[in-house]
Parts: C-alpha cells; sequence; structure tokens
C-alpha cells in the first residue's frame, strides 16, 4: 500500500521575520461596509455579523501565482483587513480582551465567484462554491503589531481605483468579530479574519494586475493568471 503524503501546512512570510506565519483556519466576515451590502441588495442591521470559511490553503502568498479558478465567468475583487491571531482563545473571549489574541494584519482578496453565489444566494443554499475555492485568499505578508482602525483601505485593478473607504466604516470591529467567532469556533493561534469590503466589488480578468493596500500600513500586488 501506498501511504499517502502529509499535506504541507499553508503559510505566510511575516514582515521582519525568517520565520513564517502557519495557517489554521481562514474566517470571514460579509456585509461588513454599509455601502457593499447595498451594492449588493442586501440590508444592513446589526446583530448577527455573516460569517463563513475558507479553506487554510486558499491562501495565496505575494508572488505565487493566482490562477483565474474554475466554473465561473464572473470572478470578483474584494478586498479587506486580515487579522492574524497569535494566541489560542480559552472559550468565549470577551469584547475587552480580543485584542490580546491578535499577532498582526495583513491585507488580502476575498476572491469570489460571483455568479455561483448569486445563484446559491437565489435558491438558499450555502456560499462554500462561491468562496472557499482553491487560490481564493491572496494575501500580503504578515504584519506584526497593533492592527490599523482607521486608515483608508484600497485596491486598484490596472492601476484604476476600484474599492477604497476607510477602515472606520466597518460595522463590526475586529474585537467584536473576535467575539462573535468565539461563541462559535474554538480560536487558535494561526487563525485569519478576512474583516469585509468596502464598496466597488468588480469583476477581475486573467491578466489584470492588482495591488491593494492600507494607507501608510502595508501594500501588495499581484497578477491574475490563465485558468
Ligand atoms: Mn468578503
Amino acid at each position: 500500500m501506498q501511504y499517502l503524503h502529509e499535506p504541507a501546512i499553508p503559510s505566510l512570510p511575516i514582515e521582519g521575520d525568517v520565520c513564517r506565519f502557519p495557517v489554521h483556519r481562514i474566517y470571514c466576515v460579509g456585509r461588513n461596509f454599509a455601502e457593499h451590502a447595498k451594492e449588493m441588495g442586501a440590508t444592513v442591521e446589526r446583530g448577527q455579523p455573516v460569517l463563513f470559511t475558507k479553506p487554510a490553503d486558499a491562501v495565496v502568498a505575494e508572488g505565487d501565482p493566482v490562477p483565474y479558478p474554475s466554473a465561473t465567468s464572473d470572478l470578483h475583487h474584494e478586498v479587506e483587513l486580515v487579522i492574524a491571531l497569535g494566541r489560542d482563545a480559552a472559550g468565549v473571549v470577551p469584547v475587552d480582551h480580543a485584542d490580546a489574541l491578535v499577532f498582526g494584519y495583513a491585507v488580502g482578496l476575498d476572491l469570489t465567484r460571483r455568479d455561483l453565489q448569486a445563484r446559491a444566494k437565489a435558491k438558499g443554499l450555502p456560499w462554500d462554491i462561491a468562496k472557499g475555492f482553491d487560490a481564493s485568499a491572496p494575501l500580503s505578508r504578515i504584519m506584526p503589531g497593533p492592527y490599523p482602525r482607521s486608515e483608508r483601505l484600497w485596491l486598484e485593478v490596472n492601476g484604476t481605483q476600484r474599492q477604497a473607504a476607510p477602515l472606520s466604516d466597518m460595522i463590526y470591529s475586529v474585537a467584536e468579530v473576535i467575539n462573535e467567532l468565539s461563541k462559535l469556533y474554538r480560536l487558535r493561534a494561526g487563525d485569519l479574519i478576512f474583516m469585509g469590503t468596502p464598496a466597488g466589488v468588480a469583476a477581475l480578468q486573467p491578466g489584470d494586475a492588482f495591488r491593494a493596500g492600507i494607507d501608510g500600513c502595508i501594500e501588495f500586488s499581484g497578477t491574475i493568471a490563465a485558468p
């Protein structure tokens, strides 16, 4: 009998460190900017954030190719602040203790097969095939330290600005999202949290060059490769 390989642990570079950040899970928040919720035809109510996940090995580090995915003709960009946890949670994390779990932050794209998501929404089906596909989470390196709270988050495609908004526009704060997630999952060191996208989501094509950043904090770039 031939034994299977142990899969490699997905990881990301850390700014100023030779060690890499091992990724445990990827959590995502939906509809965390009112203007984006509106453009998706959703109403925003505070109460329960929209939460979903991607597989850990969906991460793509800067410099690696981001292939145009299969089974879609409407791949959308969603630029997001990403939070990296550096400690395990001991059960439910109170809002005022949540920042103690944070190792650092990054900027990433929550790539979305929008056509499959629209079909799933129409039928009341889960979003997994629209959100949790291979290479659906291109990310910058991880910046250790406190995350930005009010700086401008932005995305350019082929030199033209597509999305931009201050992080202070987020409906749920990082601490509130960590609190909510910790009621549902055991949060661990290595978890990443995509914090939701501002308005301006639109299609990407093979060959498109993107540049994303948070003013004064971080910037990264990449190219959408052929399928
Ligand atoms: Mn998103």
